[in-house]
């Protein structure tokens, strides 16, 4: 899957980059004993680890570690490049409900050698995505309800009242680094209660006003 659409419209988004915000809910940064950053903390998932709502998490093998964070993500409709904050909502086509699957043992271990992680967020199947909400659709991206349910118990719960950077910060800064292109999807940070999931669990995560996802692990 690397096409995203929103609910409601028959247009078609292909995927570009997808950018993921670290350490933007101080709860969750407090969990994992890390600091709190001056710069956001920023890295990137291919389009290829994208995965439907319904499917099947792969956990790859070098890893004992899967970790579940929950995230609104966000799709840009309109390219730009050094985004004002007042403007950038205009640069958004939609809100949607996704999971950076992060293998910590394996994040943790290059971490500490001073290496990149991609392999430990960017694997296949490492960001669950549901579809899309029209932006219109959400009042304020910057108070919404989010949870996160394994086997039917709540692990994760929170609302993005809570990130450090709002919704509209986090486009101004991201843009001040790469040109933000139509298809490209934002993720913006998770809130406290990451832990492992496996396999034959079920997830299901909800954001309030935007939608649900629901993905098992194989
Ligand atoms: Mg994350």
């Amino acid at each position: 899957m690397h096409q995203v659409k929103i609910i409601g419209d028959s247009k078609n988004y292909s995927v570009g980059k997808i950018i993921g915000l670290g350490r933007n809910y101080l709860d969750h940064i407090r969990e994992l004993g890390n600091k709190v950053p001056e710069r956001a903390v920023i890295f990137c998932k291919p389009a290829s680890s994208l995965l439907a709502d319904g499917g099947m998490i792969e956990i790859p093998g070098y890893s004992n570690d899967c970790h579940h964070e929950l995230e609104l993500a966000l799709l840009v409709g309109k390219r730009g490049k050094h985004i004002q904050e007042k403007s950038s909502l205009e640069h958004l086509a939609g809100y949607a409900v996704a999971l950076d699957l992060t293998l910590r043992d394996t994040q943790s271990e290059l971490k500490s050698a001073g290496l990149p992680w991609e392999i430990a967020k960017g694997f296949d199947t490492s960001c669950p995505l549901s579809d899309f909400t029209a932006i219109e659709k959400v009042s304020n991206p910057n108070n919404l309800e989010l949870c996160l349910k394994v086997n039917g118990e709540i692990r994760q719960q929170g609302n993005t009242a809570q990130m450090m950077r709002s919704v509209e910060q986090i486009i101004a800064e991201l843009s001040t680094f790469f040109t933000l292109e139509t298809g490209d999807i934002i993720l913006t940070g998770t809130p406290a209660g990451v832990s492992r999931i496996k396999p034959g669990d079920h997830l299901e995560g909800t954001i309030e006003g935007v939608g649900s996802l629901q993905v098992s692990v194989a």
